[in-house]
């Protein structure tokens, strides 16, 4: 399980990037003050830092240069988060070590698509991409999917909702989750949207009389069977 250190001081954007971070799988702490996650990454490192600029304590363009210069954490993945857009900003924010770089607000689901591929190119033994239930296999690099070997065409919209509930088995899904997770935070779509974007997943999904990896739950929402790899194979 992938370890990510969050270091940022907007308690509510906290609160959501842990809630996306442990949707996938991740292993999350926190911090809110620079200088306490500088000592913090002096005991033990993650695998992979969202560092936010602003931070009260010590700024995370001086950690970043403090994480360089030590051995244990010159090689340690950061994601820079911050307000700043401007050019010269982000060519500091890079020269100082960071790794990349998200400006404020910023779309969860590219985030996260950041985080997988940076994780993929630094640890790829912590990050597989393949996801594999049952006979159901998703591969998040190629971006196919296949059952019982036979590949299944999804749209885009379809995958990214099969992918995301695929990292959490058995976890339920309210359809505003789903949306916040699937369509991103800022975007405004109507829950049935959700109703119907499952639909589609499911007829391409499921052929003839196979066991329906997505489990409905009345009156609460979705999620992957965690029983369907049993039924499954
Ligand atoms: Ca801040």
């Amino acid at each position: 399980m992938p370890k990510v250190l969050i270091v940022e001081d907007e308690e509510p954007l906290v609160m959501l990037l842990r809630y996306n971070l442990e949707a996938e799988g991740y292993k999350v702490e926190t911090c809110m003050r620079g200088d306490e996650a500088d000592l913090l990454l002096r005991e033990s490192q993650p695998d992979l830092l969202l560092l936010d600029w602003m931070l009260p304590g010590l700024s995370g363009i001086e950690l970043c240069r403090r994480l360089r210069s030590r051995p244990e954490t010159e090689r340690l993945p950061v994601i820079m988060l911050t307000a700043r857009g401007e050019e010269q900003e982000r060519i500091r924010g890079l020269a100082t070590g960071a790794d990349d770089y998200v400006v404020k607000p910023f779309s969860i689901p590219e985030l996260m698509a950041r985080v997988r591929a940076m994780l993929r190119r630094a640890k790829p033994e912590v990050v597989s991409s393949l996801l594999r239930a049952g006979d159901l296999e998703l591969d998040r690099e190629t971006h196919r999917v296949r059952r019982s070997g036979r590949e299944i065409h999804l749209g885009p919209t379809e995958f990214r909702l099969l992918e995301f509930l695929m990292t959490s088995p058995g976890r339920v899904f309210s359809r505003e989750q789903l949306l916040d997770g699937v369509w991103g935070h800022d975007v405004y779509v109507d829950e049935r949207t959700v109703d119907v974007h499952v639909g589609r997943l499911r007829k391409a999904i499921n052929r003839g009389k196979v066991p329906d990896p997505i489990r409905t739950v009345r009156g609460a929402g979705y999620a992957f069977n965690d029983q369907f790899a049993a039924a499954a194979s």
